[in-house]
């Protein structure tokens, strides 16, 4: 199961303001731009006119939402956006001095520099159009047996990485022995951002899928076929898709571990699904299938099997024809580019304008060359000293959430043990990797941008196939350093802080301890809180599928999550639209536990210390003010409407007022009076931790 779980925060180096930075590029003066500083407590960011017992998130949040309008590239703008987008302002800083060519670089900062250099050059890229494609294009054509297939599509797996081409494929721990990596196969196959996208018949998804076919028609326009046939071909695309999402789990399905994990032999496979050339397919995608492999979903494998076996080989390759140029449109001329951006941003997500190029590529190094890229960020922005402080919090955490285990009412002791045991084995992993990747088996070329795309996937999907057979690499990040962002991973049962995470305003070495730890440590409870959410607490401290629970325990664990979805599924994201508890309810879980445990922890941490009031909010309205922060956004309707079909997190406000609702240190700290609208009756409250 790839990680269960993910949250976000993130600050580094200081300036004055909190202004953003203008899209100018770095200077030959300050090749490396200071990041700007803004606390993470902002007054400036709050709306006192509001009563935070009514509506704490517009309380913290009024004065930000009004001060930062979305910017006309940005699909969301908050205070972990702005964070990514000063961080990445910081990067380009990086890769200008790496990409210069009389520049004294090591052989890591030859690659990063060159990689972006090769991103930036338009004029290379547009002259070579849809060029790139062209090898592939004329393949396909030249399919004369649904045989064939096998092999091609494992090649295109293994250097685009695109799950859009009929299913996606990796390499995962076995979730009955996580020492153990196996390859899988996963549901895929579609251009649409989710199976909900094909099914549902309401007016607005009638309308948005209307809308993709003219896409897919405009994009085979644009790679030569004329209007008719691109329009028949779109029709093609999407009956092989919509029969594909059809037999595709939803969602909230994907949440039960239990229904994504399905050990096979490759022989079982292939008698599964014999319309496909499965031994050819791993043979060239570099996956081993032995000693078996997870079929994630196998009515999909076998919808799969119906489709290339009932599909006529000419529309067969219609659909991978539109696959190619969807997974590679993000690297070809501004034509192809605009029209991506058109559908993709633009429609679906309400996006104005699309990215200055250099954004995209400093994106692009980020993935492509993540630790390469991460090392130089690290160097130049994260003090060990914010290291430091960050693994103290962390284990402050952990200590609060050991506490709160031990006295829980509704667990018996048998359970508490296993509890115990399994926080116990969580890693923690703050900062950066101990290990940089070594990236010298890789070329990367001055001029060949599409190349290099190409030659890094390919090295990326190399470097995971062989983890089949080796020992799990515990000291793996699945994050680059400068992310704002973190995870946990169940199988891996550790907890991950990219650098990127841990600086102002999330993480604010110059800020009281209130709010920091209403952030922050509010951040890392709630990634440890997943290890113990409805998804994460079916796997024991080893990151096996066990059930470690004792039959009474379960259901009282249930009954907890339940009143969170319960509370959840009531508040509305857009339109009519109300949030899907069911899918959300990881996320909720953990940051509820995540914010009692801070709260906990900063408790322990001040308790012998005289805490002071300032800006006019006592110290514990000060630690809500703070965590409230974190979240500050304003978000497209567009993309809320995308999020509550994708997005496993609540929108940034009911992240905020749903969780206070369930802490009557709130109510106490602001002096808020029953029947106000964040104040429930302490029997309603929800608590699991
Ligand atoms: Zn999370």
């Amino acid at each position: 199961m790839p990680n269960a779980a993910m949250t976000a925060c993130a600050a580094v180096m200081m300036l004055a303001t909190g202004e953003a930075l203008a899209d100018n590029a770095p200077s030959a003066d300050s090749p490396y731009l200071a990041l700007p500083y803004t606390p993470s407590l902002d007054v400036a960011s709050m709306d006192r006119s509001v009563d935070a017992c009514e509506d704490l998130y517009t309380y913290a949040c009024g004065g930000w939402q009004k001060n930062n309008p979305i910017p006309s590239d940005q699909s969301v703008w908050g205070v972990y956006s702005k964070l990514h987008a000063d961080n990445q302002h910081f990067l380009w800083g990086i890769l200008e001095v790496t990409a210069e060519l009389n520049a004294e670089r090591t052989p890591t900062q030859q690659k990063i520099g060159d990689y972006f250099a090769a991103c930036l050059d338009l004029d290379a890229i547009e002259r070579s159009g849809s060029a790139p494609l062209a090898a592939d294009l004329a393949r396909i054509d030249a399919f004369a047996d649904k045989r064939a297939l096998g092999a091609w599509v494992g090649e295109l797996h293994a250097r685009t990485a695109s799950s859009g081409m009929l299913f996606g494929a990796g390499v995962e721990q076995d979730a009955r022995d996580a020492n153990r990596v196996i390859a899988a196969i996963h549901a895929g196959g579609l251009g649409l951002p989710d199976r909900d996208y094909y099914v549902k018949d309401d007016a607005k998804s009638m309308a948005t899928r209307e809308r993709y076919r003219t896409h897919v028609a405009k994009m085979f326009e644009l790679l030569g076929t004329d209007q008719l046939a691109a329009h028949n071909d779109a029709a093609i695309v999407m009956r092989i898709e919509t029969a594909l999402a059809k037999a595709s789990l939803t969602r909230v399905e994907q949440r039960d571990p239990y229904k994504i994990f399905h050990r096979q032999t490759l022989a079982a496979l292939q008698k599964m699904a014999p319309a496909f050339d499965w031994p050819a397919y791993f043979s060239a995608v570099g996956l081993n299938p032995q000693p078996w492999l997870n079929l994630a979903q196998p009515a999909f494998i076998k919808e799969l099997n119906a489709q290339i076996s009932g599909e006529s080989l000419s529309d067969l390759k219609t659909y991978l024809r539109w696959t190619l140029i969807d997974a590679s449109a993000s690297y070809l001329s501004k034509n192809i580019v605009d029209e991506d951006f058109a559908f993709y941003s633009a429609y679906l997500r309400g996006v104005q304008t699309d990215q200055p190029r250099w954004k995209k590529c400093v994106t692009w190094v980020d993935r492509d060359l993540s630790e390469a890229l991460g090392k130089e960020f690290v160097a130049h922005a994260f003090p060990a000293a914010m290291k430091a402080k960050t693994l103290l919090m962390t284990t402050q955490i952990e200590a609060a959430m050991q506490r709160r285990i031990e006295r829980l009412d509704w667990m018996r002791p048998a359970t508490k043990k296993e509890a115990l045991a399994k926080l116990a084995q969580i890693r923690n992993k703050i900062g950066y990797p101990d290990l940089w990747r070594d990236y010298s088996s890789l070329i990367i070329l001055r001029g060949d941008f599409f190349g290099n795309v190409t030659r890094a996937i390919s090295f990326e999907s190399q470097r995971q196939a062989a983890k089949i057979g080796q020992p799990v690499d515990r000291g793996e990040w699945q994050m680059s350093a400068p992310t704002v962002n973190a995870y946990y991973d169940a199988q891996m049962n550790d907890v991950n802080f990219p650098a990127g995470v841990l600086m102002p305003p999330l993480y604010d070495p110059k800020m009281d301890d209130a709010p920091n730890y209403g952030n922050t440590a509010g951040t890392i409870g709630h990634e440890l809180t997943h290890a113990f959410d409805d998804q994460g607490r079916q796997f024991d401290g080893d990151g096996n599928l066990r059930n470690w629970w004792a039959v009474r325990d379960a259901a009282n664990f249930e009954n907890r999550a339940q009143c969170i979805r319960n509370q959840y599924s009531n508040y509305v994201i857009v339109d009519d639209i109300k949030i899907n508890g069911a899918l959300t309810s990881g996320e909720d879980i953990a940051d509820l536990g995540g914010e009692l445990i801070a709260w906990m922890a900063w408790q322990e941490q001040t308790r012998s210390m005289q805490l002071a009031a300032a800006d006019d909010l006592s110290p514990p309205q000060r630690f809500f003010v703070g965590f409230a922060q974190w979240a500050c956004a304003n978000q497209r309707p567009e993309t809320l409407r995308v999020n509550a079909i994708v997005d496993p997190h609540s929108p940034p406000r009911d992240r905020i007022n749903g969780v206070v609702t369930n802490m009557p240190e709130f109510a106490q700290a602001f002096h808020c009076k029953p029947g106000q609208a964040l104040v429930k009756p302490p029997e309603k409250m929800c608590k699991i931790w």
